[in-house]
């Protein structure tokens, strides 16, 4: 038996690109619609807000501004909990909540065309839901929890999704990306579309290009789930191309905007950051850069926190060796060179602000302190 689920998210208030995701999905028989968070963009109104204020409201540069540190600090996986003191929390909260109330009747309509409607998640940019408002549409699944829609159990438990069930996270989770018992997971966040075995990551439906503030349109996907895997079909409403790199493929299909390279052959360390916490996690079992909510905010990072900011470390530590092995093995065929560019970028980490690992004084590895795994 299989199901036919469309999967799309980061649409950031944008109301348009659910427009068109409607009329080209017209006439498709739909099991379910999974939106995997980011309705809004109240997050960075919130950062905008704050900027604009900071600099003595000289709208346009502080504009500018705000969308640079906001593109730079996407790319590279920010610690939102300092972004968060910086934002007017206020302000996008408010904004949030007229963009949640725009994109609800697009919403509905996308449930309607479902046998058992839309499922979906908060994403960061709607404070994971601390909006004044919430949406009043299909079925959320609540944080950290699961529940049941037809025939499927959903979670948004990232490490404990048992078999059969299907796990929506807006975050990707690096640490379980290559350990992963459930049927499914679909995720968002990063803006970069990539199926990888159980994996979809569903790119993203629209944003303004950090730079000239031009609309850019992704696309969604339709999948076929079964008891095999994911069948994945990627749907463009602008720009969103399949992307299969000769060096990179173990690691997925990719679906990019067709000016943007593969994510890896870009910048390598976003590979390393992911298999670094994927080794960690396949041999200790502790995750990294697991976004967390404390008081309200999410964090980045293992509890348990003060002022965002984990207080105690994870206990476990693993040797170099142990974990370039375990890098290794997780390719049939590792790209010329890998063994050596994983074990230089694990002595490398102490340089890598965003890395999930850092170096203990007797060099082995351990989870960082702070780190955001997308
Ligand atoms: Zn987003
Ligand atoms: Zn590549």
């Amino acid at each position: 038996m299989s199901d036919r689920f469309l999967v799309l998210g980061d649409n950031h208030g944008d109301t348009s690109s659910l427009r068109r995701v409607l009329d080209d999905a017209e006439g498709e028989a739909l099991d379910y619609v999974v939106h995997v968070g980011d309705f809004t963009r109240a997050w960075r109104v919130a950062r905008r807000e704050a900027s604009e204020r900071a600099s003595g409201d000289r709208k346009g540069t502080a504009r500018r501004e705000a969308d640079r540190r906001e593109a730079s600090e996407r790319a590279s996986g920010d610690r939102k909990g300092t972004a968060r003191r910086e934002a007017d929390v206020e302000a996008g909260t408010q904004r949030g909540a007229e963009q949640l109330a725009a994109v609800e009747p697009l919403l509905r309509r996308l449930d309607d065309r479902a046998t058992h409607g839309l499922v979906w998640v908060y994403g960061n940019q709607d404070f994971f839901g601390d909006l004044p408002t919430d949406l009043d549409v299909g079925t959320e699944i609540p944080e950290g929890g699961r529940v049941t829609v037809g025939d499927h159990t959903f979670t948004n438990a990232p490490y404990d999704a048992s078999e059969g069930e299907i796990l929506v996270t807006h975050v990707e989770k690096w640490s379980i990306v290559d350990h992963f018992d459930g049927l499914a997971h679909f995720c968002g966040n990063t803006h970069r579309g990539r199926h990888l075995d159980r994996r979809l990551n569903a790119a993203f439906l629209h944003y303004l290009h950090p730079e000239t503030e031009d609309p850019v349109y992704g696309g969604y996907f339709l999948v076929e789930l079964d008891d095999d895997g994911l069948d994945v079909e990627a749907r463009s409403i602008g720009s969103l191309d399949r992307r299969e790199c000769e060096r990179h493929r173990e690691r997925g299909v990719q679906f990019q905007p067709a000016d943007r390279p593969c994510m890896f052959c870009r910048d390598e360390r976003t590979l390393m950051r992911e298999l670094a916490a994927s080794s960690f996690y396949g041999l200790t079992g502790q995750p990294a850069g697991d976004a967390v909510r404390v008081d309200g905010r999410t964090v980045a990072s293992r509890g348990p926190f003060e002022d965002g900011i984990a207080t105690q470390r994870a206990d476990a530590s693993v040797s170099r060796d142990a974990l370039v092995e375990c890098a290794v093995d997780l390719w049939a065929d590792p790209p010329a060179g890998f063994r050596e560019t994983f074990a230089d970028y694990l002595e490398s980490v102490p340089e890598d602000r965003y890395a999930p690992l850092a170096r203990t004084d007797v060099g082995t590895f351990e989870l960082a302190d702070r780190s955001y795994a997308y």
